[in-house]
């Protein structure tokens, strides 16, 4: 943590402590002083704060400033139980579209550009967030939102838009459409910035290529501002995230300890000078690592890396931790493989864990060799000795799902 980190963490304690009923309680229960906290190694006392709590204190028992100070609130599309509501203050809605036009100028946008926003507007924070961050650029918003594709690649034609905001599923239909109606020379869209869901190589190629455009990653989630707090650069390793306003960790998901430098595990994020709705080491779920060293883009905020996945979807393999979105990484990596996979565990008459790994080789390759490969990479990789095993393509089940690719037969 840097000095001027630790010097808005304490002041952060000491504005929840006075002003947050949410923090007093959670302080109480949990038996914490902020007094406790003298040098920034002393944080890992203070306890997480989760998506459950922010549930619980719903609608606004999260509210650390007095009403007059609330602008606006924003909500996560809660897919169980209640939603969360953030409220945020004037000086919040600033932070975030300073946030926000940070990551555009990272995506190399300045005010001369037309940038056609197509995420939605209203209490989702996606719209709204793009919106204030190109505002706050000068450059010229083209609020369209999601849907309506006809009308989007008309504005899209007609006000020569140089840049998208879109999720990446957005994105790729706008590409076939353009392409299914060979309108490529008509639009002049330079740049793409995508919402940062996990998403194949091979997705990302097709974009990039019928947009004929860069494409970055952004990442952010309602609880934390939205979208725009963190952004991939031309250098394409890592997102820089805003380090002045928000201090991140990553823990082991299962301990809450934190992890070694460079591993992977969860993402814990604190809002150093957040008012509305401030949060103290909050549980994101998102499984990502810090990157150490510095960008060959020379940008002067660190890095993480993509995100791997949920920390719901880990697994324990012979005590190590391991992500779904590893193992993509792993199979990407290996020319001949395709993108579908399943991992059974089990275990051997030593009661000791196996993984298997079986994935689709593509046509003209040969089986034993690329499960040579996997293994080998998979072990310098993860950490793991594993047993692989090369199917023809289609021999999988397919599922959007996830955990639906792991099949656990230990406790059987
Ligand atoms: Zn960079």
């Amino acid at each position: 943590m840097k000095p001027e980190q630790f010097t808005k963490f304490k002041k952060l304690l000491q504005r929840v402590q006075q002003q947050s009923p949410f923090y007093q309680n959670k302080f109480k229960e949990a038996g914490f002083d902020i007094d406790n906290v003298q040098k920034p190694e002393d944080i890992v006392h203070i306890p997480f704060t989760t998506k459950e709590e922010l549930r619980e204190a719903y609608p606004l028992n999260i509210q650390a400033v007095p009403d007059e100070e609330v602008v606006r609130i924003h909500s996560s599309s809660g897919t169980t139980g209640k939603p969360i509501i953030i409220p945020y203050t004037v000086t919040d809605v600033n932070t975030w579209a300073e946030m926000m036009s940070r990551c555009m100028t990272v995506a190399g946008l300045t005010a001369k550009d037309r940038i056609q926003i197509t995420p939605g507007y209203g209490l989702w924070t996606a719209g709204i967030g793009f919106q204030a961050g190109v505002e706050k650029l000068g450059a010229m918003a083209i609020p369209m939102g999601p849907g309506n594709t006809e009308k989007q690649l008309q504005m899209m034609i007609d006000l020569q838009s140089t840049a998208l905001c879109a999720t990446s599923s957005y994105a790729l239909l706008l590409a076939e459409e353009i392409r299914k109606r060979g309108l490529k020379n008509d639009i002049k869209l330079k740049k793409a910035i995508l919402g940062s869901e996990r998403w194949g190589d091979k997705m990302r190629a097709r974009i990039k290529d019928e947009l004929g455009v860069e494409l970055y990653d952004i990442y952010g989630l309602t609880e934390i501002y939205g979208p725009g707090i963190s952004i991939s650069c031309d250098a394409n390793n890592g997102l820089h995230y805003w380090d002045d306003y928000l201090l991140f960790e990553i823990i082991n998901p299962q301990t809450g300890a934190p992890v070694a430098e460079g591993e992977y595990g969860e993402l814990v994020i604190t809002t150093l000078t957040k008012e509305g709705a401030p949060l103290l080491r909050y549980r994101t779920r998102d499984i990502t690592r810090l990157l150490t060293g510095e960008c060959s883009c020379g940008l002067n905020h660190p890095r993480h890396d993509l995100i791997l996945g949920r920390s719901d979807d880990m697994v324990k393999v012979k005590g190590v931790n391991i992500y779904p979105g590893q193992v993509e990484d792993v199979l990407k990596h290996i020319e001949g493989i395709s993108s579908e996979y399943q991992i059974v565990l089990d275990r051997d008459e030593d009661a000791k864990d196996t993984m298997l790994l079986r994935f689709e080789q593509q046509v003209g390759f040969d089986a034993a060799n690329l499960e040579t490969r996997v293994r080998k990479y998979f072990k310098t990789k993860v950490g793991l000795t594993i047993n692989t095993e090369a199917l023809t393509i289609g021999q999988l089940p397919r599922s959007e799902k996830k955990t639906a690719r792991v099949i656990d037969n230990r406790y059987n």
